[in-house]
């Protein structure tokens, strides 16, 4: 069958979604991310919201074996962006009209780390009389402190299953008790439970994973009813265990980049046409496989940009992975570059404004 009949249909089913995440034929990516984009236009608008993200601490007690920032990785100097220049940050975010924060780091689960976030969300949600949505991405916490968190002011959780696969999770892990995929999951479901608006999204191109895997991936988002996805192609980091491994069994070609970001595209545009009403993240990672990785994405159906906060002097100690781009740009200069990036798809920018998800409420 050729793939506009694919397009056409009412339902798309798992067979369905495999097909289409498989095309690599430029024709076929071409009516693939148009579909996609008519989608994103009829259910979201063409309109592209901002979330300021202020990568704000890379202490983490994890050791997830893809990331740059894991607890045993002694080339990274820790640090902890002081309250007052957090609060600048978010300041500066409202006074563009970026509508909303993301506050990011990695995992701790100490009462010190909680108190801090709980009363820095209670200083940001005074900005301007609660004029900014707030996204927490800080990982696995109790369910009472993701409702201490949600009572301060957040509003919008963040937390990647990274693979939907248990026994892929596994192999990104280690055995040590304190990497568990089912924890993960109930992490989502308190965080549904609570009210929040829960986003979630995996890496695209890990080895080991398969077509098959990334369908179930979208067929996950459906089940755990998610608003938001943030999802990118897994990009490698000298320094961890997968990295290296990745990089000695000579799999991380030119060829094995461009594959990992048509993967991630893929998933954008097809998670577009089987969601529908959901966000979803042009991310990061895909600029760093490609000068134009976030414009393909918003061209295939991705409606929410990230524009780094993240002060200057930290961004050097905040890389997940390598060649991570943007580390010299102020945020003056993240800030006009996006707003090109948005233009010359053809979106606007909807500045001031929460951009919630219209699944959230639509289910409500
Ligand atoms: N620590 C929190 C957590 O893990 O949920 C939040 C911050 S963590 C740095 C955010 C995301 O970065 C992770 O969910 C993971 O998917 C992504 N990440 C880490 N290392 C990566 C890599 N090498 N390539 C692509 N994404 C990566
Ligand atoms: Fe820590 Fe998150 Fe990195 Fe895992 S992905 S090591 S939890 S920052």
């Amino acid at each position: 069958m050729d793939i506009s009949s694919f397009l056409q249909k009412e339902e798309l089913h798992k067979e369905d979604v495999i097909f289409l995440l498989g095309r690599t034929a430029p024709d076929e990516l071409e009516q693939l991310y148009r579909a996609a984009y008519e989608t994103k236009k009829e259910w979201v608008g063409n309109v592209d919201y901002y979330r300021g993200l202020l990568e704000f601490s890379n202490r983490c007690i994890k050791n997830c074996n893809y990331c740059g920032i894991r607890r045993d990785n002694g080339e990274v100097e820790r640090f902890d962006t002081p309250r007052e220049d957090i609060l600048t940050m978010a300041r500066w975010c409202y006074e563009q009209q970026y509508g909303s924060v993301t506050l990011q780091s990695g995992e701790r689960q100490d009462e010190a780390f909680i108190d801090f976030v709980e009363g820095l969300l209670r200083d940001i949600k005074s900005i301007g009389n609660g004029a900014l949505g707030i996204t927490l991405c800080v990982g696995e916490q109790t369910k009472e402190t993701y409702q201490r968190w949600y009572n301060a002011g957040a509003h919008r959780y963040l937390l990647r299953i990274e693979s939907s696969n248990p026994k892929l999770y596994a192999t990104l892990h280690p055995q040590d008790g304190h990497h568990n995929w089912n924890v993960r999951k109930t992490c989502l479901d308190s965080l549904a439970e609570i009210g929040y608006q829960v986003g979630t999204g995996v890496m695209i191109g890990l080895p080991g994973q398969t077509l098959e895997d990334l369908a179930e991936d979208i067929l996950f988002y459906k089940k755990q009813n998610i608003a938001m996805i943030g999802m990118g192609p897994y990009v490698v980091h000298h320094n961890t265990p997968l990295g290296k491994k990745v990089c000695e069994a000579g799999l991380d070609t030119a060829e094995a980049r461009a594959e990992r970001l048509r993967l991630s595209i893929n998933m954008v545009a097809v998670t577009r046409l089987f969601l529908k009403d959901v966000n979803i993240a042009a991310t990061t990672a895909m600029q760093t496989l490609h000068p134009l990785g976030r414009e393909m994405a918003l061209k295939a159906g991705a409606n929410i940009l990230m524009p780094l906060v993240t002060l200057p002097q930290f961004r050097s100690q905040y890389q997940l992975y390598d060649n991570k781009p943007c580390l010299e740009d102020g945020q003056e200069q993240c800030r006009n570059c996006l707003s090109a990036r948005v233009a010359s798809v053809g979106d606007t920018v909807g500045w001031g404004q929460w951009g919630d998800s219209p699944h959230f409420f639509n289910n409500l």
